[in-house]
């Protein structure tokens, strides 16, 4: 080693520019990788270099000071550790293949030390003297730091040993920054089902796909940041940023794809893919990599499931739709402030009589400039982001509001129903803010109740069963919304316990030449019956799906071919009027027909 270092150190003294050892060392650009300096002397020449990375390192130019006559430890060295630099620099008594080793506080700042380990080897000349002494510095704790975050970037995901989110986080956020006129795609990939497979096959080969598809996506993609990044997001999700090459996105999601359908399990896997490729704005640094993969999460939500398509690019309308959701997150609270959100009432009648014998509440946002914007739209959102609480607590208010007026006037008084939002199950005090608001406008207790709706979810379950137990045992009727909707299982009936099942055509619509969908609806209904159970159909929207209702047995509708949802006043105003039964509506619908045949109805 020293030969060797001798024998270069005799290059560089046949006629090259650099004197020493030290100089050397600095012109190869090893020390760039580190965060060190190096500084040389020489006993013979008494000449001393000083690498001009030192002023990068630690305070003061020492070059400069030397140069001058007055450099002193003082200035660069903690007052602390100055005893320990004093002995480790002092060579009087050094030797030839000495070596030296202190950890000491120099100065990096004005004020501000840093912990540096120096080290010095002496070297000597062919007769055994000492000749020059190699001193070098590094800075501990940056190197720490070095250390730490290459750590960090190669964090890894036990089960698939891919980099884990936050190390992806990392890796593409330098990887953007270090190509900043490049486009990148962000592909977003999701199993659907999943739970499915680990429901049916166990965990343990749950994992094993999982793993399964890690392998492929390394595999496809090669070593990490060579030409993209990747991970595993969380659970059956996984996220690859690659240079955006459409062929190379689609080569991608075909072999995953095809990966898939390998796999040896009699399930069919199929994985739904969102992409996002960045754009002009997003290279400016400033958009955050969770940004950026969010937009591939948006995309590929609109394909999740779904039978046909599996792979979504982030487009405009996803953007718009994004714009729209963030408009009404910022607006709500104000919204419900200045009474923006209105309580519509929509009739439930006896189609027999057509008499009103009841309301479902449901609300409106009337906005100053959208106009009217429908729960559709804005109930999801505020299922995710919790405002749901606060609104149909607003609802229920509005509700019981309502009925103690009517009761206060002498008006006929007909119950309402409430919807219970599926996140409001998680509130533990749900059921004290529904008493205590019942309590404040002293509403009997039959005159307000409850739609609960089942969730995919069995753990909601649980919740919505202790939910409608509550209820119960504090005399509300709890109504089963959405019943047949595909959530709803015939099941849940035996263990949840429910007053009133609310059958949405929608789901099961009756049609003359669909004897099976006309069978389960009828049967629905005769179970309902043997349960002591109210059946309420909503979405009736026709003559023909009345009769038939009420040929099975079903009295009680809700649906726009009596009411829609109407604002309290016309509700009001719609109470008063004389009922239509179905014999009086069938006449009208007859006549209406007989003038429309002769054209008088095409005329008017
Ligand atoms: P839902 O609870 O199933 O409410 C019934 C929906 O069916 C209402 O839609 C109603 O307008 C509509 N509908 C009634 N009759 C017919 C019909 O004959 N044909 C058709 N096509 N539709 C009919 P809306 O008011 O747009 O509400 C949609 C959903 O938003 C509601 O479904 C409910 O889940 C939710 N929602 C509405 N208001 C509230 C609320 O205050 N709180 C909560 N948590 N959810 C609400
Ligand atoms: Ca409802
Ligand atoms: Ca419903």
């Amino acid at each position: 080693m020293e030969n060797a270092q001798e024998s270069r150190g005799d290059r560089q003294l046949s006629g090259q520019e650099r004197q020493n050892e030290a100089e050397l060392l600095r012109g190869s650009g090893i020390l760039e990788q580190t965060h060190s300096f190096i500084v040389e002397y020489n006993f013979k020449t008494k000449q001393c270099y000083i690498d001009p990375a030192q002023c990068e390192h630690v305070y003061g130019d020492w070059q400069k000071e030397k140069d001058q006559g007055h450099g002193d430890f003082k200035r660069v060295v903690l007052k602390d550790d100055l005893t320990v630099v004093q002995d480790f620099f002092d060579f009087s008594d050094l030797k030839a293949g000495e070596r030296r080793n202190m950890d000491a506080r120099f100065y990096v700042k004005a004020h501000d030390y840093e912990w540096f380990r120096v080290s010095l080897l002496c070297y000597g000349d062919a007769a055994g003297d000492r000749e020059r002494v190699l001193i070098m510095f590094t800075n501990a704790e940056q190197e720490l730091e070095t250390v730490r975050k290459l750590k960090f970037l190669l964090a890894k995901d036990p089960l698939t040993h891919m980099p884990n989110l936050d190390s992806f986080i990392q890796m593409t956020g330098e990887m953007l920054r270090s190509q900043p006129d490049s486009s990148y795609a962000f592909i977003r990939m999701d199993i659907d089902k999943f739970r499915i497979i680990n429901q049916m096959y166990g965990t343990k080969e749950g994992d094993n796909v999982l793993r399964y598809v890690g392998v492929k996506i390394q595999e496809w993609a090669g070593p990490i940041l060579e030409y993209g990044t990747y991970c595993r997001i969380s659970s059956d999700i996984y996220c690859v940023c690659i240079p955006a090459d459409a062929d190379d996105v689609g080569e991608l999601i075909g072999f995953i794809q095809t990966s898939l359908r390998a796999y040896p399990l009699k399930f069919d896997m199929v994985m739904s893919f969102g992409v996002y490729i960045t754009c002009e704005e997003d290279r400016s640094g400033h958009v955050p990599v969770s940004t950026l993969m969010d937009r591939a999460a948006s995309a590929q939500r609109t394909v999740k499931n779904s039978y046909v398509q599996h792979i979504a690019y982030y487009d405009n309308a996803i953007r718009k739709k994004e714009i729209a959701e963030q408009m009404i997150a910022s607006e709500m609270k104000h919204a419900l402030e200045t009474e923006q959100f209105q309580l519509y009432l929509q009739p439930k009648c006896d189609m027999e009589t057509g008499k009103m014998i009841g309301s479902e509440a449901l609300v409106r946002w009337l906005h100053p400039t959208q106009g009217m914007i429908s729960p559709g739209e804005f109930i999801p959102i505020f299922e995710k982001n919790g405002f749901i609480a606060e609104l149909d607590d607003f609802i229920m208010r509005k509700s019981c509001q309502l009925i103690r007026k009517w009761l206060d006037e002498g008006s006929p008084a007909y119950p309402i129903s409430v919807n219970v939002s599926r996140t409001d199950l998680y509130n533990p005090n749900l059921l004290e803010q529904i008493q205590a608001c019942v309590k404040a406008y002293d509403v009997p207790h039959d005159l307000i109740s409850f739609e609960l709706t089942e969730s995919a979810f069995v753990s909601d379950n649980m919740q919505l069963y202790n939910l409608a137990r509550l209820l119960q045992e504090n005399q509300f009727h709890v109504l089963m919304d959405d019943f047949g909707s595909g959530y709803s299982s015939l099941n849940s009936l035996r263990e949840i316990p429910v007053d009133v099942l609310k059958i949405d055509l929608k789901f099961l619509p009756p049609s003359t030449d669909d004897w099976r969908g006309i069978v389960i609806l009828q049967s629905i209904v005769d179970m309902a019956k043997q349960l002591g159970l109210d059946v309420v159909v909503e979405g009736v929207e026709t003559l023909e799906q009345a009769e038939f209702l009420l040929s099975i047995g079903c009295r009680t509708a809700q649906g726009y071919y009596f009411y829609r949802p109407l604002p309290v006043a016309e509700y009001e105003r719609c109470l008063a009027e004389e009922p239509k039964g179905i014999g009086q509506r069938r006449i009208e619908e007859q006549q209406k027909q007989a003038m429309e045949s002769t054209g008088f109805g095409l005329q008017k």
